[in-house]
């Protein structure tokens, strides 16, 4: 029996990580309809209003925060489930262990930075 599992305090920030995207993500949607309403309101008989193009830029923004987040939780997720069976932190090319760093960065990761290196022009 080899210790390549990850961690549970890497399996704990991951849970952890998730928790607070989840949550994030419903304060950002709860912004994101309170803004569309409030536009509603304001822009019903007046679309030369001059904040309008402010409220698009500030609601753009708040869609890609939105987006990132979401993404993040799917990431989250992936990481999440290989921690279920038991491969999370373990490259799925070679099976030495991934590096702590490139799990926090990037949490669904399948293979070590190595292998990710040589692996990129091979489409995967
Ligand atoms: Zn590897």
């Amino acid at each position: 029996m080899s210790e390549q599992r990850a961690s549970s305090e890497l399996s704990d920030r991951l849970a952890a990580e998730w928790s607070s995207a989840l949550a994030q993500i419903a304060s950002l949607s709860a912004d994101l309809q309170a803004m569309m309403a409030a536009s509603e309101s304001t822009n019903a008989d007046d679309e030369h209003d001059p904040e309008g193009s402010t409220i698009a830029f500030e609601r753009a923004q708040l869609v890609a925060v939105l987006d990132q987040a979401r993404g993040r939780l799917i990431d989250l997720e992936r990481g999440l489930a290989l921690v279920a069976d038991g491969s999370y932190g373990v490259c799925e090319r070679c099976g030495s262990a991934i590096g702590a760093e490139r799990l926090l960065a990037r949490p669904a990761a399948r293979t070590c930075i190595e292998c990710a290196r040589s692996g990129s022009s091979s489409r995967r």
